[in-house]
């Protein structure tokens, strides 16, 4: 009888989780599972805190429905019922002194119709005025890939990328929209153009092409996201081998063609396939020896450091009733505050007094925000908030976290450059990546990606079965 086959996933974020849960469950021969977490705990950047005496979420706070394999994952791990939409999606836009609602229908960041707009007076006449310019003039297919503020500016002109894309666009990613991939982050503008008749008729004339989606746009967790960690490390926990505090520190070749990975601790264990669910830096300095030219590839994300500020206020401090989910706040208003969820209003299961809100610093042109001391980061969001919201008074609790380097930049070429790390990779089989690194960073796409992984990796390992298997996959998730 042959061995079984050893897979060690590294990295227990919501990649690695999501991958090893789903390896233990498609791979059809006997395959012994071992996920290496370097810090003490499980989750990455998925956080929830105890704050202001709710469970509250200091990190994601909510996945996109839109990506099943999030809500199926808390499915099968019977977290069902404690899926939860938002009580109130409306945001606001924090623009020339006031809060203004953002238009409903955005495609991609960009409003279906004029009217919308005006309704809104986010932008100015003459603002409105040049963004109609693309109504009016044909498009044509991209060649190449171009920054989404190239490519907005070009068709609605300055302020509409200003005051509505580089916001709603570059705010998800904390990136500069003049750096971000059109193909990577936001391939509907460029199907759009390929129609031939302008960004917004583009962009109009799929969503009448794709059903609506019914339902919530994103869902969270009652008892925060972390509750969706600690149901897999549970669910795990009898079927791999889960080390925390246990860093990989690096990764070479047997003359057999396993693995040999070195651990922080002095061990070293050997593998048949190794999945890298860590951030394209640390898989870039894991892979320098053994596929270097995928390694340089990697070292080439950047990545962009936040901090989220929670924020606790007795009722009446609030002079001005929470009537939405939160604001966003554009780059040319120079804030250091760049987007804040009215975290009581957004979520029934956070409603009560204390009201609690949640405000995010930092993005890939603003290193110092994140990095300032905790009560500096406080008062200063205090008083940007004051002044948008009408707050008196002093919060009563407030709680900084950071997160460092934690959100990579797809930038320009992003997709070719995943390319050329697929190519290089071949050359060293058996080694794998998944993450927020690659192909979407929030959470779905994140269980998305780690799942992939797992069914490649059960495919090497018995072909017939993997194959099989990632058919009644694709069926399952529709
Ligand atoms: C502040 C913030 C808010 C966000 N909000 C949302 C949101 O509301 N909705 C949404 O969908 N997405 C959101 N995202 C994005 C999403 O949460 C992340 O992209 C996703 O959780 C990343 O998961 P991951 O497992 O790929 O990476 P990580 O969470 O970074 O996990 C990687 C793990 O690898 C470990 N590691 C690194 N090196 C080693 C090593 N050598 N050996 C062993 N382990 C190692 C790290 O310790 C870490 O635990 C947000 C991100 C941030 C930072």
């Amino acid at each position: 009888m042959s061995r079984p086959a050893h897979v060690v996933v590294v990295g227990g974020g919501i990649t690695g989780l999501a991958a090893a849960h789903r390896l233990t469950r498609v791979s059809s021969r006997d395959v012994q599972v071992t996920l290496l977490e370097a810090g003490e705990r499980f989750g990455g950047v998925i956080r929830t805190r105890q704050f202001a005496g709710r469970r509250f979420d200091c990190g994601p706070e909510a996945m996109l429905a839109a990506i099943p394999h999030g809500p199926r994952l808390c499915h099968e791990l019977g977290l069902a019922g404690e899926l939860v939409a938002p009580a109130n999606d409306q945001p606001f836009l924090w623009t020339r002194g006031s809060l203004r609602r953002l238009p409903p229908r955005l495609l991609a960041g960009v409003p279906d119709g004029t009217r919308a707009v005006l309704a809104t007076r986010i932008l100015s006449p003459l603002g409105l005025a040049r963004a109609g310019v693309d109504l009016l003039a044909p498009s044509r297919p991209l060649t190449t890939d171009v920054s989404i503020g190239s490519l907005v500016r070009r068709r609605l002109g300055r302020e509409a990328h200003e005051q509505l894309i580089e916001p709603l666009l570059g705010g998800i990613h904390a990136g500069e929209c003049d750096a971000l991939s059109v193909r990577a982050i936001a391939p509907q503008l460029a199907a759009a153009l390929a129609r031939g008749h302008g960004l917004v008729r583009g962009l109009r004339a799929a969503a009448r092409e794709t059903p609506a989606p019914v339902g919530p746009t994103f869902l969270a967790l009652e008892d925060g996201l972390e509750s969706l960690i600690v149901a897999l490390v549970e669910h795990l926990a009898t079927r791999v081998e889960l080390r925390a505090g246990c860093a990989l520190e690096s990764l070479a070749v047997t003359p057999g063609g396993a693995f040999a990975l070195a651990l922080a601790s002095g061990e070293t264990l050997q593998a048949d396939h190794v999945l890298l669910a860590v951030p394209a830096p640390a898989a870039s300095r894991l892979l320098a020896g053994i596929a270097p030219p995928a390694a340089a590839e990697l070292g080439e994300i950047d990545y962009a450091s936040v901090a989220t500020i929670a924020l606790a206020y007795p009722p009446d401090a609030l002079r001005r009733p929470l009537t939405g989910s939160g604001f966003l706040v554009p780059r040319s208003e120079h804030r250091t505050v760049t987007a804040c969820t009215w975290s009581s209003a957004k979520w029934a299961h956070l409603g009560g007094d204390p009201v609690l809100v949640r405000a995010s610093v930092g993005h890939s042109a603003d290193e110092r925000s994140p990095a300032l001391a905790d009560d500096e980061l406080v008062r200063i969001v205090h008083d940007e908030l004051a002044g948008a919201m009408d707050i008196r008074g002093e919060p009563l609790e407030a709680r900084v976290s950071r997160f460092e380097r934690s959100l990579p930049q797809y930038a320009v070429g992003h997709l070719e450059r995943l390319g050329r790390i697929e190519a290089a990779l071949a050359e060293a089989p058996g080694v794998h990546l998944a993450g927020a690194a690659y192909r979407g960073v929030g959470i779905g796409a994140c269980i998305r990606d780690g799942e992939s992984a797992a069914l490649a990796i059960a495919a090497a390992l018995d072909p017939a079965a993997g194959s099989a298997q990632a058919t009644s996959t694709r069926q399952a998730s529709g």
